[in-house]
This record gives C-alpha cells, sequence and structure tokens, in this order.
C-alpha cells in the first residue's frame, strides 16, 4: 500500500476499506508517512466526507493506536460526561464529584480550553497545587480512592489524535464532523468505560452554530459509541448565552463550589443535575431517571458531592480549602462595567466574542503554548429577553495589569443585541435528546 494512492483514492471520492484506513493511521503514528501525505489526505476528507464504515474504521485505528484504560480492578460502572465545549461550560466540575459521590467511577480525561471555548484542565490549575498531569498509574489510584479523577491526555491514550490534531489545527481542517467524532470518541473509548453521555452545543458560542449540524454530530458519535459497546446518550444543549453567570477560571470554580451548595445560577445547576441524572440512569445505579435525578439532587443537599469534590482536589495534590474558602483563589487586580448603550431588551448575544473577550484579557490561549490568567473573568448580568436601562451594566470585567482591556470591552459591548422587544420565543436549554 502506498499514502499517495489513498490520497488519489478520497480525492476522487472513492471509499478506503478498514485495512487501508489501518496502514494510513498506523503509518502515520510511526513516522512513515510524513506529515505532508496526511495533511493532505486530512483535506481530502475534509472536502469529500467520510462515510460510516469509514469513520468507524477510522476512529477504531485511532483508538487502538494507544492504550485503553484497563479499569476493571475497580468495581462498578464507569461512566463520563464530555462536552464539545462552549462560552461558562463549566459542568464536569460539578457533575464528577455528584456522580462519583452516587457511587460510580468517573474517569475524565479532559481538554484545554483553545480559541473562545474554556477548558476543563484549565480551570482546575486555577486550584493551587492541583495536578493535572498524572501518569495513568496515579490516575488509577486516585480513581480506586475516591471515584473520580480529571486528568490531561497521556501520551498513551490516542497518540494518533494527538498527532492528527495538531495536524488539523494547522491546516484548516478541524470543522468536519468526521474527523471531529473520529477524535473525540477515539479519547474517550479509552478511558475504559461503560457509558458516555455527550453535551452537544448548539448556537452562537458553540463549535457547531446550527442544531442541525449539532444533532448531524450528535448522532454519530451516538452510534460510534454504541458501536463500541458503550451505552450512549446525546443532550443537545443551548450555547447561544454562557452557561451560568461567570467565565473565567478561577470564577468558574467559585461558580461551581455555588453549585455544590446548592445555590447558584439556575441554568448551571439543570444542566449539571441533568447531565448527572443520566450518568447515574446509564451506569445502571437507579432504574429511572427520575430516580437518578433525585439521586444527584441528593447527593447536593446532602453535602456529599461538595466533601467528594474535596476528596478529589486533594488526592490530585490540591489545596481543598479552597471548597470552604474561595477567597483562597486567584483574584484579579481590578474591575470595570461595560455598561449598555441603550434601553430595550437583550434580543440575541453573539456568545463566541464573550469567550473571545475572555482570551483578550489574558483568560484563554490562541496557540497551545501560550500561558493564561486563571484569575481574570467575566460576570455576566443580563440573559436574552431581560430588560436593561441605558447605562446599566451587562458585564463586569475583572482583570489584570497589561490586559487589552479596550479591546475587550468592543468586544463585549459588540456581543449584545438590544431591541424595543422580547424575544418571543425563549430557547429551551435543553433541545433535544438523542440516543438511549
Ligand atoms: N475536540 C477534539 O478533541 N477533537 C476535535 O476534533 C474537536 C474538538
Amino acid at each position: 500500500m502506498r499514502a499517495v494512492d489513498l490520497i488519489r483514492k478520497k480525492r476522487d471520492s472513492a471509499e478506503l476499506s478498514r485495512e487501508e484506513i489501518n496502514f494510513l493511521i498506523a503509518g502515520y503514528t510511526n513516522g512513515e508517512i510524513p506529515d505532508y501525505q496526511m495533511a493532505a489526505w486530512l483535506m481530502a476528507a475534509w472536502i469529500r466526507g467520510i462515510n460510516r464504515s469509514e469513520l468507524a474504521a477510522l476512529t477504531e485505528a485511532m483508538l487502538y493506536s494507544g492504550q485503553i484504560l484497563n479499569l476493571s480492578r475497580i468495581p462498578g460502572k464507569k461512566v463520563d460526561k464530555h462536552s464539545t465545549g462552549g462560552v461558562g461550560d463549566k459542568t464536569s466540575l460539578i457533575l464528577a464529584p455528584i456522580v462519583a459521590a452516587g457511587g460510580l467511577t468517573v474517569p475524565m480525561i479532559s481538554g484545554r480550553g483553545l480559541g473562545h471555548t474554556g477548558g476543563t484542565l484549565d480551570k482546575l490549575e486555577s486550584i493551587p497545587g492541583f495536578n493535572v498531569n498524572l501518569d495513568l498509574d496515579e490516575f488509577f489510584n486516585v480513581l480506586r480512592k475516591c471515584g473520580m479523577g480529571l486528568i490531561g491526555q497521556t501520551t498513551e491514550i490516542a497518540p494518533a489524535d494527538k498527532k492528527i490534531y495538531a495536524l488539523r489545527d494547522a491546516t484548516s481542517t478541524v470543522e468536519n464532523i468526521g474527523l471531529i467524532c473520529a477524535s473525540i470518541m477515539s479519547k474517550k473509548l479509552a478511558e475504559g468505560i461503560d457509558a458516555l453521555v455527550l453535551d452537544v452545543k448548539t448556537g452562537s458560542g458553540a463549535f457547531m452554530k446550527s442544531e442541525e449540524d449539532s444533532v448531524h454530530l450528535a448522532e454519530i458519535m451516538v452510534e460510534t459509541g454504541e458501536r463500541m459497546g458503550k451505552k450512549m446518550v446525546a443532550l443537545i444543549t443551548d450555547m447561544n448565552q454562557p452557561l451560568g453567570r461567570m467565565a473565567g477560571h478561577a470564577n468558574e470554580v467559585i461558580e461551581c463550589i455555588d453549585v455544590l451548595n446548592g445555590r447558584g445560577p439556575a441554568d448551571l445547576r439543570e444542566l449539571s443535575l441533568e447531565l448527572s441524572a443520566w450518568m447515574f440512569y446509564l451506569g445502571e445505579r437507579t432504574k429511572s431517571l427520575a430516580e437518578a435525578r433525585r439521586l444527584a439532587e441528593e447527593m447536593i443537599a446532602s453535602g456529599k458531592a461538595k466533601e467528594k469534590f474535596k476528596q478529589g482536589i486533594r488526592l490530585q495534590g490540591g489545596d481543598d480549602r479552597v471548597v470552604d474558602n474561595p477567597a483562597l483563589l486567584p483574584k484579579a487586580a481590578s474591575r470595570v462595567d461595560v455598561t449598555s448603550s441603550a434601553a430595550g431588551f437583550i434580543t440575541a448575544i453573539n456568545c463566541e466574542a464573550l469567550g473571545t473577550a475572555l482570551a483578550t484579557l489574558g483568560g484563554g490561549r490562541e496557540k497551545k503554548e501560550d500561558t493564561i490568567d486563571h484569575a481574570v473573568g467575566l460576570e455576566f448580568h443580563k440573559r436574552i429577553g431581560d430588560r436593561i436601562e441605558k447605562d446599566q451594566p451587562l458585564v463586569t470585567i475583572h482583570y489584570n495589569r497589561g490586559a487589552k482591556l479596550a479591546e475587550a470591552k468592543a468586544q463585549i459591548a459588540g456581543s449584545y443585541h438590544i431591541g424595543d422587544t422580547a424575544p418571543k420565543e425563549k430557547l429551551p436549554l435543553i433541545r433535544r435528546i438523542l440516543g438511549a
């Protein structure tokens, strides 16, 4: 087999066999196939698309390029949640302790923020001492002791994806539903889980802006997981405005602690409970979804989820005193409001631009190597449909010296659309549920 023939085949819209895909992925991972040939194949695949059987072969080839975690020595079911990402999307830090406190194991291999979206690992690293770089043995021990662990991708997990994702990033071949599905699912299936709950975001702050694209991505991810014997469900959820009231790493940790204390914003609490309930249900911890929801609520009301969060932080080297004393988290030196230039109703929000504004302040990265400021953040005062008066605050910026404040302010001010009447329809937080 030759890579050049497989590039030509894809270029001419022919289907690649499983053996051909295995050859391509193995050859690229071990360095026999050079970047330029893989880049050409990826672009051909981006333009021509990959069909269902190619997707299955691609996901499996990427999955088996590395290790699959064997968690069979830990009793009970293992479940995870994956979100396609957005602004203020922090549910992992809430649902992992809820579900672990309720008796299941949650092995989470998470990502960092890139562009306008935040990443779970960056949020956790705002907790002093928290180590997301455990090796697989350490990760196993943390999971065995407390039922939850959150780490970054290691060199052992889906190394093909690590290499291919970097190449896609540099060749404008990220935004393809088949390639995204293979990339995400190869990593998630390597976690050794029994069930996976997907939170597929849709709207102005999501990767997929249209509900149609979000549903398509959700369908193929559910199908891919089910084919590999996993219980799957996908919730299509709204990302036309930030989730919760806070964006920025330390600020988001504080908001998660609020929810674990039985408080916090209604949308964040609702989505976290609903995703937790699906995890309990798919993990066969309860017989019905209603019972699962009650269990999730009980884990918060009893304080067990909060205690589990503290234990998880401790076991990964972090300072668990932050849970009772959030003032120990990094704090920005200054605050300033962005106010409304007119009176009226919030009719729409460019949520991606809000995420970009956070990155402009130093709270996100443009390139993988960039460092971030965990203390900076945005506090949102208004949601779609809310009434606002002229000069009332829309957003409070938490910033440090040297931040590109004027640029961030302009990005935020331009994100809010204000009209004379409130939008007629209130978009539900959970749009659709697929699978299960
Ligand atoms: N996240 C991933 O892990 N892979 C993609 O392709 C897109 C988002």
